[in-house]
């Protein structure tokens, strides 16, 4: 039993064939423009550019944000590491944040008391004392399905002047107190990789409020050409443009973007009472302002989640730990990195179960009584 598949259900063949038919299967076509506008106006955005990947669109979005070589980005340390190799890619140095160990996201409290302890106001930007930089930028991941605590967070923006650029690639259809994840940033990123809520094989999205930003991120994915017809270039840009067949896929995907969320819930709901009162397992956290999509279901063991891990895969169950924090991966070693205690503990005790859209209830509950089993 996979830990997490694409699901497809809908109309991704009649809109691929189209595609195949009409011959606009390349980074021109309808389904490309459809797929951004539709996108766009699920999240509630004016504006939103399509991408090759999740990673094309965290770098594009670093760049829009005006990121620059040396400057420093806040950012989670408890994440899968493409955000945090974008920030890389632009030149930037993460300020690595522990995760909060409630609802295992971004701690914003240690984000205020670096902002407020450790920088310093120069003029209208922001510096860190220690290493000089210009802090520019914080990358919230809304890791696993569930918000990062917005509210404090985009405070700490404002009051300080730093851009907010929402991961938002794990947690599509997710809430923050009623507003919807994704548009809340200054820019905002989603992943369609085929793990994510939704797939297009491959291929990343940008919102934005923001038409200049768009316009930009729109002008770098497509090599910064500045002429419609000649070959001239006032910039380095970038092929991060997503093909017509991929948005296509998209374009179907989206139409069940509802029903999924929703199968998601009822998985979680029902993992959750599974899991009620039992020792040693802790089912995945929902902070009361928040609306987790519960994108892949997560529970806490009291020790070791490798030898459960092993257990369930001896009876063909398929199940993940977390990802090894940042500061600990051979690349990120010397980065600052604000507590991390909270995610190397988090890394060893978590484990990930089966949670495809379209799991069974008979396969669900395999899964509980082999994870009973394993723990006890
Ligand atoms: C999946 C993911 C991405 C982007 O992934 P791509 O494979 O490049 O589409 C970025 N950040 C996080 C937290 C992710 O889980």
């Amino acid at each position: 039993m996979p830990l997490c598949t694409p699901y497809i259900h809908g109309a991704e063949w009649d809109y691929v064939k189209d595609c195949l038919d009409s011959g606009w299967v390349s980074y021109v076509g309808s389904y490309v423009e459809r797929f951004e506008k539709e996108f766009a106006a699920k999240i509630g955005m004016a504006r939103a550019v399509a991408t090759t990947s999740g990673t094309a669109a965290l770098h594009l979005a670093l760049l829009a944000a005006g990121v620059e070589p040396d400057d420093e980005v806040i950012v989670s340390a408890l994440t899968f590491i493409a955000p945090v190799n974008a920030i890389r890619y632009v030149g930037a140095h993460p300020v690595l944040v522990d995760a909060e160990p409630q609802f295992w996201q971004m701690d914003v409290g240690l984000v205020e008391s670096f902002l407020n302890g450790n920088c310093e106001r120069r003029g209208t930007e922001l510096f860190n004392k220690r290493s000089g930089r210009r802090v520019k930028a914080i990358v919230p991941v809304h890791i696993l399905g569930h918000p990062v605590d917005m509210a404090p967070l985009l405070d700490l923006a404002r009051l300080h002047g730093l851009a907010v650029i929402e991961d938002a690639t794990e947690s599509l259809g997710a809430a923050y107190r009623g507003r919807k994840i994704g548009s809340m940033g200054d820019l905002s990123c989603f992943s369609f990789n085929g793990n994510k809520l939704l797939t297009t094989g491959g291929g990343g999205m940008v919102v934005t409020s923001s038409q200049k930003k768009a316009d930009w991120v729109r002008y770098l994915s497509t090599q910064a050409k500045d002429d419609p017809l000649e070959y001239v270039h006032e910039n380095i840009g970038y092929n991060y443009r997503l093909t017509n067949v991929q948005a296509a896929i998209g374009c179907a995907q989206l139409e069940q973007c509802d029903a999924y969320v929703e199968n998601k819930r009822q998985i979680a709901t029902r993992y959750r009472h599974a899991f009620a009162n039992r020792d040693g397992i802790t089912a995945m956290p929902e902070a009361e302002w928040a609306e987790s999509a519960f994108w892949l279901y997560t529970v806490l063991l009291d020790g070791d989640s490798r030898p459960v891990l092993r257990a369930l895969e001896r009876q063909n169950i398929q199940t993940r730990p977390l990802w090894q924090p940042i500061h600990l991966n051979t690349p990120y070693r010397g980065f600052e990195v604000l507590g991390g205690e909270v995610a190397e503990d988090l890394c060893r005790r978590c484990l990930s179960l089966p949670c495809s859209v379209n799991l069974t209830e008979a396969e669900q509950e395999r899964v509980v009584s082999a994870l009973l089993d394993a723990v006890s």
